[in-house]
């Protein structure tokens, strides 16, 4: 039996109990950008919020997107999110790899190039990372100036989060 079939079938126990949130729609306050590294899902418990308090954009990385950017302004425009926080980790693995290795790595495996180049968006240092990230959410003009934007990278070691500051912007005006 495949991993899915047996998900189905779980389902339907968890139907059973199953609770409609009340309100009809969601009603998150934080937005949380994280690696799809499913050491990374304990998001309630790793920050102490309630699951219904979290609205979670995952991607490799993570990388900020412009999927990602488009994503980050819904919550903070339609849902109503009050702030941001870019949570990197220790590592990640996308860290293993350049996007040039793993572009050739597959065309030669799979016998065809025809995908490449493929973005991956592969890193090297997980704080340069995160500064990236924070100034790419922190200057896109439809983020709300007082919706705090904050990166953060969770040790794997320690369970404990790290923070990053962002790049010292030039204030010439
Ligand atoms: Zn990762």
């Amino acid at each position: 039996m495949s991993i899915i079939d047996k998900a189905v079938e779980a389902n339907r126990n968890y139907a059973k109990n199953y609770k409609p949130a009340p309100g009809g729609r969601p009603y998150p306050k934080i937005a949380v950008v994280t690696c799809m590294d499913p050491r990374l899902s304990d998001l309630p418990g790793i920050l102490g919020l309630p699951e219904g308090d979290i609205d979670v954009i995952r991607t490799g990385g993570p990388a900020v997107t412009e999927d990602v950017l488009a994503e980050l302004i819904v919550s903070n425009r339609v849902l109503g999110t009050t702030e941001i926080l870019l949570l990197n980790h220790t590592g990640c693995g996308f860290t293993t790899f350049t996007d040039d290795e793993l572009n050739a790595k597959l065309s030669a495996s799979t016998g065809d190039a025809s995908p490449a180049p493929m973005r991956f968006f592969s890193f090297r240092d997980p704080e340069q990372n995160t500064r990236e990230q924070i100034d790419k959410v922190r200057s896109h003009p439809w983020i709300a100036k007082d919706v705090p934007v904050r990166g953060f990278i969770f040790d794997m070691e320690t369970g404990l989060l790290q923070e990053v500051q962002p790049i010292a912007r030039s204030t010439s005006a």
